[in-house]
């Protein structure tokens, strides 16, 4: 029935409205989109167990991708360098 072909499970940013597959994350705080857990996770800063911040994404090492709806998506890098 198709329910493998990749774009089946889209949902939206509910803030900015964009289109996404199912498994990018969207921030609650920031309303940033992110691939992956682990690179949601990344840009938090947690050295302020409290105050938890966002963190511009770039600067925390993610790298920013388009999906084909022109959506902006932050992923982690193939390896950690450094
Ligand atoms: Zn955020």
């Amino acid at each position: 029935m198709g329910y493998l072909m990749g774009y089946q499970g889209l949902h939206r940013n509910h803030q900015t409205g964009e289109v996404l597959a199912q498994n990018v994350q969207v921030c609650t705080m920031c309303w940033k989109n992110f691939s992956s857990d682990d690179a949601w996770e990344k840009h938090w800063d947690r050295k302020k167990p409290r105050g938890q911040q966002c963190l511009n994404p770039i600067d925390v090492g993610l790298v920013a991708i388009r999906n084909t709806k022109g959506a902006t998506i932050y992923k982690t890098r193939g390896k950690p360098r450094d």
